[in-house]
């Protein structure tokens, strides 16, 4: 008899009229995430899910680190199977919990009792384990409110399971649930980040990278491939859209005011944002802005990106401290990635006297001398499409 993962999903979304509708994407993204490590069986009862790996090469333990990174689970636990009989579910539980019975005082044990026709109640299971739990570890003694450790058994059609201390999931909304984004994806810290965030909240989203080639090296390109990547197993499946900005980028040298250079260019990178939301169903732009870290992320000069689209754009990472967005970096995986020495397309022409109070009018009338809508078709024409996680 195998072991298997007992998922529980979030419990907020799932109470609505649109609990059929979260499960199912639930599932989806589940099956999906775990097609990457091995061949598992998953279904959902009563609105928990359940993982068994379908061959001696699928690991239980693969799965549940793949499953930790799906969104909309609050917590995974491993369980332990055992034959339906009381003596020997109640062996399994002091062979299994020994450390976590060896290191608490206090404990209770809890029965779901799927299987109607298993002889005892759920009640005097849980009396019967719990007995003999507290005879096998006399440092723990049974306690009903508040105890330290919580047993739980549940009996089911094939089999019982034994298991506690439920890890925590990845938390946050079905991906999909939510709809979908276009989301500016950077070679640095903050926007895998922001990509990460909003992904949590449900959300499909599309990355864009804006490539200034030979300016900036196939490296950097690779680099944005690479944080891609190691974003997949939370935001699912993906296809990056690469951007020859090169173009525009030297039109704006050519023809603009030096210190407008990276307010127009950030005004170029929505405008074609929003025809790439448009053509893939996306309702927001997501980018990494961060209030007052850079002359380009003060509020007038983020009203004066923001005034040429007409989309809603996201910033999670708005009011965080750049502290934080590292500890979520590392935490997700992309900071030692993020920090590969390759420029960014944003570096390329930086003005030496940027504005960081600009009106929208003033650059507006800056970037007037420019082909604006040739420009923008012509970098859509030529861009690069990747397709990220589709292996399997
Ligand atoms: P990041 O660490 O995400 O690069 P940043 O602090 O360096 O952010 P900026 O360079 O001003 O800030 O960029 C702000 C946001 O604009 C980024 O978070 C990202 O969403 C977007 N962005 C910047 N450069 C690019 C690029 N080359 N391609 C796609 N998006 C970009
Ligand atoms: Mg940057």
């Amino acid at each position: 008899m195998n072991d298997i993962l007992l998922l529980k999903p979030g419990e907020l979304f799932l109470k609505g009229l649109n609990k059929r509708f979260f499960e199912e994407k639930l599932m989806n993204n589940l099956r999906r995430r775990l097609k990457h490590v091995g061949r598992y069986e998953v279904s959902c009862r009563q609105s928990t899910f359940y993982v068994e790996a379908r061959d001696d090469e699928s690991d239980l333990d693969d799965a549940l680190e793949a499953a930790k990174q799906v969104f909309g689970f609050a917590t995974v636990t491993r369980a332990a199977a055992c034959e339906k009989d009381k003596d020997v579910i109640a062996q399994k539980a002091i062979e299994y919990l020994r450390d976590d019975m060896r290191s608490v005082s206090t404990f209770k044990v809890e029965t779901k009792r799927g299987d109607k026709r298993f002889p005892l109640t759920s009640i005097e299971l849980s009396q019967y384990v719990g007995g003999l739990l507290a005879e096998a570890y006399p440092n723990a003694r049974a306690e009903m409110h508040d105890p330290e450790l919580t047993v739980h058994l549940e009996v089911r059609e094939m089999a019982a399971y034994v298991h506690a201390k439920p890890q925590p999931g990845a938390g946050g909304m079905p991906v999909g649930s939510n709809g979908s984004a276009v989301t500016l994806l950077s070679g640095g810290i903050d926007s895998p980040v922001s990509t990460y965030l909003i992904a949590k909240r449900g959300v499909r989203l599309v990355p864009v990278h804006f490539f200034s080639f030979p300016y900036t090296s196939e490296l950097a390109k690779e680099k944005v491939i690479s944080l891609a990547k190691l974003l997949e197993p939370y935001t699912g499946r993906m296809t990056l859209q690469i951007v020859p900005f090169t173009h525009i980028q030297e039109e704006i040298r050519r023809l603009c005011p030096e210190e407008y250079f990276t307010l127009i260019m950030r005004r170029f990178m929505m405008r074609i944002a929003e025809d790439i939301a448009k053509h893939n169903d996306c309702k927001a732009i997501v980018t990494g802005e961060n209030l007052g870290q850079v002359a380009s992320q003060t509020m007038e000069a983020m009203a004066s990106t923001q005034s040429v689209i007409d989309l809603p754009v996201l910033q999670p990472l708005v009011g965080m401290d750049k502290t934080d967005i590292i500890a979520h970096a590392r935490k997700i995986g992309t900071f030692e990635t993020s920090i590969l020495p390759y420029e960014d397309c944003c570096t390329v022409f930086t003005p030496r006297h940027p504005k960081t109070r600009p009106t929208v009018a003033e650059v507006a009338e800056a970037e007037s001398v420019m082909d604006i809508d040739g420009l923008v078709q012509e970098a859509i024409a030529g861009i690069e499409r990747i397709k990220i996680g589709y292996e399997c």
